[in-house]
């Protein structure tokens, strides 16, 4: 099986929309029945991103396999049919870590180990594992191009093309051409200069994709094509828009889909975008709107809850609604109070780790609980839900979790710690964690159970604790019931509270299945039951 790979590469500056851009093209090539995947190189040290703060780094998407990954990893499995996994997302931290693992295991039989080529070596085959099975692979290395920790990353994806074949490797490379008010004129020489870069070691691109805030005029997209030796059809102008799902029509109108089988000798029948289409027209033509609340920590850098703000989005396409998402700091609440959450029609507590915040997010689930507002609590969300129903409902005064108080008298949340011996067995700091896909057990004539219209459902799971047991014949006599549970029934998964319009919180992450075409069933309920409480 003949496979073709393209290295997506970022010049000029960062935050691009790189992983945007490679995830459009990604979906426009899947439209044209091709089957492709798309790999993220980082060149930070970190192993994975899991240890890193999600109010620097963004969320961490979590894969079928349990991987943590990038949140470009998110965009991916949002705009193609592929599923990720932890052979999709690698590090320098992690291509070290194989390396030296492999010289102290005296693989290299007393060789000197150097970034060429061992590490090189290493680079290339992880991206061959990654691609396997795949028509085309599309590769998107993070960072911009002159970065010291991006150079191992290049000069394995230049000595790919000689290994590979040039004809079966595209170099497209995306940069900005910033509009210069003062000359009101597009200024093409950043992106001269970041290709001429990439021509010092030896990477030629085929395809520039150039990013600005207006369409690039013929004559500037010639200029590029002169300077930078790239024909001036390969010369892509992707502007700022409104909507990232009218990206794939984009790329499709200038051709360069098309471009890349002539270029790829791929026969394919032309791309059919109808799925992202509708998925622009249902968002440009609302027939209502909605405002949610998401209470969280990490609110100062919205990627943090990416996948969440997404499937919110979507949960809103489906239902043709506009959803006006606020993000609110849970600690502004302990000190403001709780008027801040005044005109929300429903309230979401994402994920979380940690003590800080934790109250402002047990009174925002007080006032969603007493006033019968729609209220989702996705893993953190739904520990804080049973502790606060165990505390104000059921008379628990002292429910807590493990997590916050180590010796708390109620543990109603607690750390299991040998039921995961499997998971990151080596892992010290990580600690173990209940990671990836799945099963889950749903209740007969629950609200869950007709929401996902199944009585088993596989969802992802990222998380240290679980609900305890021992308190729940009194919690749920109380009114609060567990509605789903894991393959062994041993683990809570789902709960509901019967006294209430929509009250459902998981223990799993729903955010990261959810996907513009065909929406969640958990999310699209759940704005409709917003919908419901605003009229
Ligand atoms: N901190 C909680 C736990 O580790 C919840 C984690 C999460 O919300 N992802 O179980």
């Amino acid at each position: 099986m003949i496979q073709n790979y393209i290295f997506i590469t970022g010049g000029v500056v960062s935050s691009l929309g790189k992983g945007i851009t490679t995830a459009s093209l990604a979906a426009v090539l899947e439209a044209r029945n091709l089957n492709v995947t798309i790999i993220k190189l980082d060149p930070y040290i970190n192993v994975d991103p899991g240890t890193m703060n999600p109010n620097q780094h963004g969320e961490v998407f979590v894969t079928e396999d349990g991987a943590e990954t990038d949140l470009d990893l998110g965009h991916y499995e949002r705009f193609i049919s592929t599923k990720m996994s932890r052979r999709n997302n690698f590090t320098t931290g992690k291509i070290y870590s194989e390396v030296l693992y492999k010289e102290r295991r005296g693989d290299y039989l007393g060789s000197t180990i150097q970034v060429i080529p061992h590490i090189t070596n290493a680079i290339k085959e992880n991206i061959i594992i990654g691609g396997k099975g795949y028509d085309v692979i599309l590769v998107e290395v993070g960072g911009t191009v002159g970065d010291i920790e991006s150079l191992p990353f290049l000069e394995a994806i230049r000595q790919m093309s000689v290994d590979i074949g040039r004809k079966h490797i595209m170099y497209i490379h995306l940069t900005l051409v910033p509009y210069i008010d003062t000359a009101a004129e597009l200024k093409t020489k950043p992106t001269q200069h970041s290709v001429k870069e990439l021509l010092s070691i030896g990477i030629q691109p085929d395809v520039i994709i150039c990013r600005s805030s207006s369409t690039i005029p013929d004559n500037e997209r010639a200029k590029i094509s002169l300077f930078c030796n790239v024909p001036k059809k390969a010369i892509i102008s992707i502007k700022d828009i409104d909507s990232i799902y009218k990206i794939p029509n984009m790329i499709k109108s200038q051709g360069l889909d098309g471009y890349i089988c002539e270029f790829f000798e791929l026969i394919a029948p032309e791309a059919n975008l109808s799925q992202w289409d509708q998925v622009v027209y249902e968002e440009s033509n609302p027939l209502g709107q909605v405002t949610v609340g998401v209470i969280g920590k990490y609110v100062a850098l919205p990627d943090a809850y990416k996948s969440v703000i997404e499937a919110l989005k979507h949960g809103g396409l489906k239902n043709r609604i506009t959803v006006d998402i606020k993000l609110i700091d849970s600690q502004d609440i302990e000190v403001y109070g709780i008027e801040l959450l005044n005109n929300l029609h429903a309230i979401l507590i994402p994920g979380g780790f940690g003590i800080r915040g934790i109250d402002g997010k047990l009174k925002t689930i007080k006032y969603a609980r007493e006033n019968k507002i729609p209220y989702l609590g996705i893993c953190l969300g739904m520990q804080l839900a049973i502790i606060e129903f165990a505390r104000n409902v059921t008379g628990i005064k002292e429910a807590n979790s493990t997590e916050f108080v180590l010796n708390c008298k109620s543990p109603v949340i607690l750390a299991i710690k040998n039921l995961y011996s499997k998971y990151n067995k080596n892992n010290k700091l990580r600690g173990i964690m209940r990671l990836g896909t799945q099963l889950c057990k749903l209740s007969p004539n629950s609200k869950i159970r007709k929401i996902y219209n199944s009585d088993t459902i596989f969802e992802r799971h990222r998380h240290r604790y679980e609900v305890n047991n021992l308190f729940l014949n009194k919690i749920e006599s109380s009114g609060l019931k567990i509605t789903g549970r894991s393959k062994n029934n041993k683990l809570v998964e789902v709960i509901e509270i019967l006294d209430h319009p929509w009250f459902i919180a998981c223990q799993f992450h729903p955010e990261f299945q959810s996907n513009p075409r065909y929406g969640h069933p958990l999310f699209m309920s759940f704005i409709k039951a917003a919908y419901e409480y605003q009229n």
